[in-house]
């Protein structure tokens, strides 16, 4: 079944008396489960289009709905994964990761369960106690990935969250990525500018085209794969 489906949308900025159209005409379906890849050159709105579905940016036009249900703000269905680590600096590993289910009133006991199986599935038992500014690029992007986890949501939105790492980590936290997403099922939108890592990670590759003047979009390109 469809979850995330895209109706004409549009979105234009105003820079001073300029008007930029960053998305025009986007129709998508999204199925459950899927791991979708946006892929396209730099400018030509994949992040416009994935804060549009987070609920951060909603559309000028068109809409986005989430299992039936127009969204116009972000929600506990949809987590996020951004390039930059948006880490809490003051706090520890432990603390980033159980900091969403604080939050969602979970008990002490049931936090450290939480905790202690994200902290093994992205082996990072050894830095629990470890702030932020001491990990490495792709121990961070762990704890991000920890953290959106911890919240449970059906659908993870991705913003280059690999764009930042050398390519051997980058390899090694796209098949920790994949191992998770087969044992969780999640719905998996991640927004690259790699044809390399589309062709690794996607299901379906959704390419977003940019042509100086106009904003077009209109390939799409489906792509199931055997996964053994
Ligand atoms: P990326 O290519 O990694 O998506 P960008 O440099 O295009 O990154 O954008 C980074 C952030 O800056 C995004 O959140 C985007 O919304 C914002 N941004 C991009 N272009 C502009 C602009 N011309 N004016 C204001 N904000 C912008
Ligand atoms: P991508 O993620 O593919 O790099 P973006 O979605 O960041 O592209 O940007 C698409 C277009 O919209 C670019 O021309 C960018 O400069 C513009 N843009 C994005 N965010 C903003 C913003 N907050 N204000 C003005 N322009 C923006």
């Amino acid at each position: 079944p469809v979850q995330i489906r895209i109706r004409g949308v549009e979105k234009t900025f105003a820079v001073g008396t300029q008007k930029i159209v960053a998305l025009q005409d986007i129709d998508l379906d999204i199925r459950k489960g899927e791991f979708v890849c946006l892929l396209g050159p730099s400018g030509c709105g994949k992040s416009t289009l994935l804060n549009a579905v987070a609920g951060f940016q909603p559309p000028t036009k068109g809409t986005v709905a989430v299992d039936g249900r127009t969204i116009t703000e972000p929600g506990p269905d949809r987590g996020m994964v951004f390039q930059e680590y948006a880490l809490f600096p003051w706090m520890t590993v432990a603390q980033n990761v159980a900091f969403g289910l604080e939050i969602k009133g979970m008990s002490k006991p049931e936090i450290a369960g939480t905790v202690e199986r994200l902290l093994e599935k992205l082996h990072l038992q050894d830095f629990r106690n470890r702030f932020p500014k001491d990990l490495s690029g792709g121990m961070r992007q762990r704890v991000a990935i920890a953290r959106v986890l911890a919240l449970d949501s059906p659908i993870l939105l991705m913003d280059e969250p690999f764009g930042a790492l050398d390519a051997l980590t980058r390899r090694t936290l796209q098949d920790e990525l994949l191992r998770i997403w087969e044992e969780v099922g999640k719905t998996i939108l991640f927004v690259t500018h790699s044809i390399e890592e589309s062709i690794y990670l996607a299901d379906r590759i959704v390419v977003m085209t940019y042509r100086p003047g106009t904003v077009k979009r209109d390939v799409l390109v489906d792509m199931p794969r055997p996964r053994d």
